[in-house]
Formats: structure tokens, C-alpha cells, sequence
């Protein structure tokens, strides 16, 4: 196949070049071809020479109007090279490069781009990039691509190798859409697409370009994902027998919500089929997923196998560990915890429960994917907080079974369009409603001048016997961020505004033995006011507390205070939420405003995204997506939607893709393996 070629042998490159190349990862000419441009420089307006700007830089034509000109200095050798174009006239300048006099012809024309400049009393550039008027242009007169460099490369060689190989390959290159497809989709075909990203006719030509290629990227990710998810589900998995869950349901002390029950339906009904259930559980905080997962446990045990439930941090897997065990206290359901900090022999007995199926639920933290961790009859996999784990160690928990099921549980309200494309392997159930009588959390963004009375007020709750979290951005202070750090709070600002109270630091940096000691003493109301970083975030449940202020909420996001604030409102107390800014910029006070209007996570979560850009949205960026070449879920969203549209009616349509079946081999050969490493069902 001339498109595995080894790059060494495209015209222009040879060993040396090849191993400038190879640096950049491209081996091939197809490595090459698809090596696009990381910027374009508009170079095709050709201005006259009247009509140029010193100091600016810009394209002419002029022609050569007299012989090169040598000026010998002790420290250098000043080539000069005069230019008209019967408008005006410029000196081309070069530095030390003697030879470059040779190339010129009287009367020749080029077309030269560089910067104007007025110097030795005339009007100079300084080492332009020209070309013959008469060549086909790659520096000049059109719109340059820009390429990612390595030391040794020039862009002027990238750029001609990149030209000689497109047009001694590019037939090559296979489309996989159809004609149809193209031109309802109103799609560049892939050879025309390969020419316009790298030399762009026109920047209508480069748009479409592009756009091609950003639909073709996503496109194949979307139905790489769509199909994984098919197939998963037709994957055997473990058929658990309807169990009466009667008992369970009658010793809470709540009645399961609407949405609750919609969700925990959904989940029975995959776990009663033969199929592997594979569900994604959304819930804003507090609508309780909790319980529904606590009922999905009950089945899987009661039908004699195990349940591992896999959280983020320390704190939050002790946490769900003793919810679980007054859950299922009047059962006899036997529940371990598995964490880093437990001490050596302690963990020897764990594993060795583990192993034996004494327990019958391990909660645990990512010690649970460890080599040494063996289950007897692993049948139910929970992980919570899902977008802080990779969808690999999701993998890794599931293998511990044979086609366990898998309940992913997250709080990160996610709009449909990236929960397709981050979970895309995974069906959705969203629990879209709080459970009743919930107070809402009383919003306030303050300014800083004023935070005193947010200290103030937090006192006054905590003489009521309420608890209180501050949370800063920072651990430490910082010289170069300007912002709170939750020592200094901790240290100073609190000692008199809270000299009445009991206070406790926690932040990520500390001793794991110590985070809990100081998580304990708050959730056994030893601490009133608990100062810390975002270590708190994620799940933390102290029903008592009714304060939650934030230092520098300007610099946090808004889902991300969204969740935070979902720390108080645990209980029938009303609970306050204050968000102190330390910015006077419009567009913080409307950010945080937000917050104070609405306490819908999804809503929340679309307002973030657009106000604050996407590239910011939540941790996702490490979510462990393929990496794109130019497509961008987040800046490309509108690009995403209609790729989904379109991936789910071809699916409908052709559901084996059997009408396509380029489509289909592109799919199974090349892009499905460079999933593999990532979703490893
Ligand atoms: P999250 O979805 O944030 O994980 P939890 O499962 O921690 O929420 O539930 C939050 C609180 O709401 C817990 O104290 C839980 O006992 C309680 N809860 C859950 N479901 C209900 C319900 N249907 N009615 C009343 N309280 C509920
Ligand atoms: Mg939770």
C-alpha cells in the first residue's frame, strides 16, 4: 500500500528528513497527508508596492530590477536585491547568506511576502519568502498553512514535502462515505479535504476542509461508541431472578421518589435480562441515587453474588461504607471497606473476606482494582463519581467478575450531547427530581468588602448548633495567585470571627490518617467549621450543616459550586449558600448569579458552558477520550449534534451498516483498535 509507505521515501525527504519527521510521529505518507496544519497565515492578497505598510507584514509582486548588491562589514555580509513593481520600489535584505545573490535574474518576477520596514534610509524587507511568479505558490500569494515544527524542519520544506506528497498520493486515500452521504450531509470529499486543509484554495474551500474532517472524527467516534454499546449488550451476562425487595424498601425511612423509582426499573429490568447492564445513573446531588444503587446491591446479593461499589476518594468510600451498613442493618448482608489507609493486616483479613465471598459488598477506594484484590462471585459493579475515574479503571473493576453488571453513578449534570459522546457506551437514566420537602439552599453571592458578614451569620448558625464549611481555592498561600488560601483563613481570618467555635482544616495535601480524623470530628459535631479546599466536593453527607461559604467563588466553576453547595440542604433545616467574589467583573457577578437563580445541576451546567467557554467545562478534558486531530467536542458542539443526529439515523436505517461497508471497514479495522485501549470490554 503506497499510503504505508515509509516516509523516508516521498519525494523531497530522504533518511535525514525522514528522522526530523519521525520525531513528529509522522512514518508514513499517510501519517503525512493527515499531518494537518496547526495555523493558516492569509498571504494571498497581493498588494502593489504604493500600497504597503511599513511595519506590517504582506504579500506584493515586483520584479527584479537590478544586480545584487554585496556590503562586507567586519561582522557581516549584507546581500541587498532591488524590487519594483512600476508603483514603487524595496530592498529584499539578507543577513550572511552570500550564496542567495546567484539565485536572482534581472527582470524575473516574484511573488514576496515579509514585513515592510524604513531602514538604512530605504524601505527594506528583511529576509522575505518569495517565489517565482510563474510556480505553482506554497510560501506566497495564497493561504499558507502554518505546521507544527521539530528543530531541523523549516516551514518552507514541510511545506513542499507535504506538497509533493499529496500529489503523488492523495488518489490514494479512500473515501468511506458514500456520494450520497457527502452530498446530503453537504460534505468535502476526502481527497479534496486533504488538499484544502494543507493548501487551502480559499478560505471557503479551508472551512469546508475542515468541517470535513471534524464531522469525519466525530462521526466515527459517535457510531464507534454507538456499536461498542450494541455489542456490549449482546454480550451473555448474568441473569439476576426478580428478588422481593419488599423488605428493603419497607425499612427506609423515606418513600422512594417518582424518579427513583423510574430509574431503579430501568436498572431491574437489565439486570433481570440476560444482557450485561451497562447504565449510566445521573442525579443532581441529594436526588439520591444512594438508595437506588443500595437496591440494586440488594438484588445482586440476595441472588448470591457480590457488589463492588469503587469511589474516588478516601472519604467518600467510608462514607457510602457506613450509609450502606445502616441501610442494610436490619439485613444480613455483610459489608466490607477497602481503602488505602487501612493498616496491612487489617487489609490482609479484608482481601481475604474479599476472596472467600464473606463479605458480600466491598466498598472501596481505587485499592479495589488492585492485582492482589480477588473476588468470589463478583456480579455487580458500582463506580460513583464517575468522571473522576478513567472509563480504564471502570474496565479494570469489571474484570474482576465475568460480565458483572456496571452501574456508573455521577452528580455532574451532563447535557445529552457530551453524555453521548463521554458515556457513550453506556445507557442514560436520570433521576430528574429531589426528594420532597427538600428546602431549597438559599443563595447569596457577596462582594469581599463585605465577607464579615457572611462570618457573622455563619456564627449565628453555629450558636444554633449548625455546622458551617468555608471552602477556599488554595491549601497554601500562594505569591503568584491571588486568592484565598485555606490555611490563612484557617490561621488568621478566623480566629476572630470564629474564636467562639470549634474550627478543623482539611485539604488534599494532608495525611489520609488525618484528613479522616478531622472528617470524623465534623460529621460527629466536634468541628463547627470546617475549613478546606475542594476535597469536600464530591459526596461529602453531613445533614447538620446549613452553611456553605465559598471564598474566591469567582474562581471556581459553576458546576463545580453547584456540587459544593450541595454539601448543606441535607435536612429539614433551611441551609444558606454564600458565595464571596473578590472580582468586580460583570461577567463573574452574572456567572455566580446564576447559582442564586437556579438550583437545576443541568441548567446550571449549560450556563457554564456558556459563559465560561467550553474548554473549561468541569474536569472533563481528562476524561480519557481519543485524542483528536482537529475536532473539539466542546468548541465543535454544533458540528457534535448534528453527527449524532446523523450517526442514530443511519443506525436506524442500516442498523449492521450493511449498505455501507467502507464505513464499516474503517470502523472494525482502524478505529475500533484504537478504542480497545480505552474501553476494554
Ligand atoms: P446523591 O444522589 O447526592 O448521592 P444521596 O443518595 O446521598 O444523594 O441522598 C441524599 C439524602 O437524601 C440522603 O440523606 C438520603 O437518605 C435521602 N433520600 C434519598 N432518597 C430519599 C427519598 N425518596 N425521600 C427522602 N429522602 C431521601
Ligand atoms: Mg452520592
Amino acid at each position: 500500500m503506497p499510503l504505508n509507505l515509509d516516509i523516508q521515501y516521498v519525494k523531497g525527504v530522504g533518511p535525514k528528513r525522514a528522522k526530523l519527521l519521525k520525531k513528529l510521529g509522522i512514518n508514513t505518507v499517510e501519517d503525512l497527508l493527515f499531518y494537518f496544519p496547526k495555523d493558516y497565515e492569509n498571504r494571498s492578497d497581493i498588494l502593489k508596492i504604493e500600497d504597503l505598510k511599513v511595519g506590517e507584514k504582506q504579500t506584493f509582486r515586483g520584479y527584479i530590477a537590478g544586480s545584487p548588491r554585496e556590503i562586507k562589514t567586519s561582522k557581516v555580509i549584507i546581500t541587498k536585491v532591488p524590487v519594483k513593481d512600476g508603483t514603487g520600489a524595496v530592498e529584499l535584505v539578507w543577513y550572511n547568506q552570500p550564496y542567495i545573490k546567484n539565485n536572482f535574474k534581472i527582470g524575473e518576477e516574484y511573488i514576496i511576502n515579509g514585513k515592510l520596514q524604513f531602514k538604512y534610509g530605504q524601505l527594506i524587507v528583511e529576509n522575505p519568502v518569495l517565489e517565482k511568479s510563474e510556480d505553482f505558490k506554497l510560501n506566497t500569494g495564497r493561504i499558507v498553512p502554518i505546521y507544527g515544527l521539530t528543530e531541523g524542519l523549516t516551514q518552507n520544506a514541510i511545506r513542499k514535502i507535504m506538497f509533493n506528497a499529496l500529489h503523488d498520493y492523495v488518489q490514494e486515500v479512500e473515501e468511506f462515505f458514500d456520494e450520497e452521504f457527502l452530498s446530503e450531509k453537504g460534505l468535502m470529499d476526502i481527497k479534496n479535504a486533504l488538499i484544502n486543509i494543507n493548501f487551502p484554495q480559499n478560505e471557503a474551500y479551508l472551512e469546508q476542509a475542515k468541517y470535513r474532517f471534524k464531522y469525519q472524527e466525530l462521526f466515527l467516534l459517535q457510531m464507534a461508541l454507538f456499536l461498542m454499546k450494541r455489542s456490549v449488550k449482546e454480550k451473555k451476562g448474568i441473569k439476576f431472578e426478580q428478588a422481593d425487595l419488599k423488605p428493603f424498601l419497607m425499612g427506609l425511612p423515606f418513600k422512594l421518589t417518582l424518579a427513583q423509582i423510574k430509574v431503579l426499573k430501568e436498572i431491574i429490568a437489565d439486570m433481570n435480562s440476560h444482557k450485561v447492564m451497562n447504565r449510566l445513573v445521573q442525579g443532581d446531588v441529594g436526588s439520591g441515587k444512594t438508595v437506588v444503587a443500595a437496591c440494586s446491591m440488594y438484588i445482586a446479593v440476595k441472588n448470591g453474588y457480590q457488589v463492588a461499589m469503587m469511589a474516588p476518594t478516601e472519604i467518600l468510600a467510608k462514607q457510602h461504607y457506613y450509609t450502606l451498613k445502616e441501610l442494610f442493618r436490619n439485613t444480613d448482608i455483610k459489608i466490607g471497606l477497602l481503602s488505602g489507609s487501612i493498616s496491612p493486616s487489617n487489609k490482609k483479613e479484608v482481601l481475604e473476606k474479599i476472596k472467600n465471598g464473606d463479605y458480600d459488598i466491598v466498598v472501596g477506594t481505587h485499592a479495589l482494582i488492585e492485582d492482589n484484590v480477588i473476588f468470589n462471585n463478583l456480579g455487580l459493579c458500582i463506580t460513583d463519581e464517575q468522571h473522576r475515574f478513567g472509563v480504564r479503571q471502570r474496565a479494570l473493576l469489571t474484570q474482576k467478575g465475568e460480565n458483572p453488571d456496571v452501574l456508573v453513578m455521577t452528580a455532574t449534570p451532563i447535557p445529552r450531547t457530551f453524555a453521548l459522546i463521554l458515556y457513550g457506551d453506556l445507557d442514560i437514566s436520570i433521576i430528574d427530581q429531589l426528594p420532597p420537602g427538600r428546602k431549597k439552599v438559599k443563595t447569596y453571592v457577596i462582594s469581599s468588602s463585605v465577607r464579615e458578614k457572611a462570618y457573622e451569620f455563619a456564627m449565628k448558625e453555629v450558636k444554633k448548633g449548625r455546622q458551617v464549611y468555608v471552602v477556599c481555592p488554595l491549601i497554601e498561600e500562594s505569591d503568584k495567585i491571588n486568592a484565598m488560601s485555606a490555611e490563612i483563613v484557617y490561621r488568621e481570618i478566623y480566629k476572630d470571627a470564629f474564636k467562639e467555635a470549634k474550627v478543623g482544616l482539611l485539604h488534599g495535601k494532608m495525611a489520609d490518617s488525618d484528613k479522616e480524623k478531622v472528617m470524623e470530628e465534623f460529621v460527629n459535631g466536634k468541628i463547627d467549621i470546617l475549613v478546606s479546599t475542594t476535597v469536600i466536593e464530591v459526596g461529602v453527607n453531613v445533614p447538620n450543616a446549613t452553611v456553605m461559604i465559598v471564598e474566591n467563588a469567582e474562581r471556581f466553576g459553576l458546576a463545580q459550586l453547584h456540587q459544593l453547595r450541595g454539601r448543606v440542604g441535607r435536612s429539614e433545616f433551611q441551609s444558606y449558600c454564600i458565595l464571596i467574589s473578590y472580582s468586580n467583573s460583570d461577567i463573574a457577578k452574572k456567572r455566580l448569579g446564576v447559582l442564586a437563580q437556579t438550583s437545576d445541576g443541568f441548567k446550571i451546567a449549560e450556563k457554564d458552558l456558556e459563559i465560561r467557554g467550553p474548554g473549561e467545562f468541569l474536569g472533563l478534558r481528562q476524561h480519557g477520550l481519543p485524542e483528536f486531530k482537529i475536532a473539539n467536542i466542546f468548541e465543535d458542539i454544533d458540528v457534535l449534534k448534528r453527527v449524532q443526529k446523523d450517526v442514530e439515523e443511519l443506525l436506524e436505517k442500516d442498523p449492521k451498516l450493511e449498505n455501507y461497508p467502507k464505513l464499516r471497514s474503517i470502523l472494525l479495522n482502524q478505529f475500533y483498535q484504537k478504542l480497545e485501549g480505552i474501553i476494554l470490554n
